[in-house]
């Protein structure tokens, strides 16, 4: 396969452990009279957007299987996949070209592009699991508000047209500025394998559906 795959992490690890994130090393590749200490510009590399933007994950066609991300990605190991809950229809995974961190995608296991396509019980389980990433994000991160949404078709700015997929975004005040606009690109603070982590772990089992927020941290 020719393609990075979408739910290795290891190709981020490489490079958002750099300088900025973890602060230790930020003098080491800085050049003598600059400065030295992490801030946030250190935090623009985001090479996993950037790989999107150059199209290295787009699905060479609109048919179902390896050359689906979404199809592929459930067949990975969770952590690979950045899986952080599997459902009876659909599944919850990160999203690894982030809007924000947090940032999930719901989709359903089967290789359908457009909403009419679902099934009643895939309509109720991507309902209930864009439910309940909110209250898992909300738990973990608290953000103050949220995105959530699908992109029908190209037009409509569907990076991956060919398999629906629902996005969750958790948004923070001041989290919007510039960046997007300007230089197409997030800063984005956190490893996408601690992420998934972090929400996987917050995630109820299965079948124990919180019915509010307060049943989800008890
Ligand atoms: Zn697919």
């Amino acid at each position: 396969m020719s393609t990075p795959d979408p739910g290795a992490g290891a190709a981020h690890d490489d490079v958002v452990t750099g300088p900025g994130t973890t602060g230790g090393a930020a003098g080491a590749e800085t050049p003598d009279g600059l400065p030295g200490v992490p801030d946030g510009f250190e935090r623009l590399w985001t090479p996993h957007r950037m790989a999107y933007i150059g199209g290295q994950d787009k699905p060479t066609d609109a048919h179902a299987g390896p050359g689906c991300p979404f199809c592929r990605i459930p067949t990975l190991p969770d952590a690979e996949g950045l899986v952080v809950a599997r459902g009876r229809t659909a599944f919850v995974c990160l999203n690894l070209y982030p809007y924000n961190s947090g940032h999930l995608l719901v989709c359903p296991y089967r290789h359908v592009a457009d909403y009419t396509d679902l099934t009643t019980d895939e309509v109720t389980e991507v309902a209930e699991l864009t439910r309940t990433a909110m209250r898992v994000l909300r738990a973990v991160s608290g953000p103050h508000g949220f995105n959530l949404g699908m992109n029908q078709g190209d037009v409509a700015g569907a990076g991956i047209a060919a398999h629906l997929h629902q996005h969750v975004v958790p948004r923070w005040g001041g989290d919007s500025n510039f960046l997007p606009i300007v230089g197409r690109s997030r800063a984005l603070p956190e490893l996408l394998g601690d992420t998934r982590d972090r929400l996987a772990a917050a995630w109820p089992p299965p079948g124990a559906t919180p019915a509010t927020d307060a049943d989800l941290k008890g």
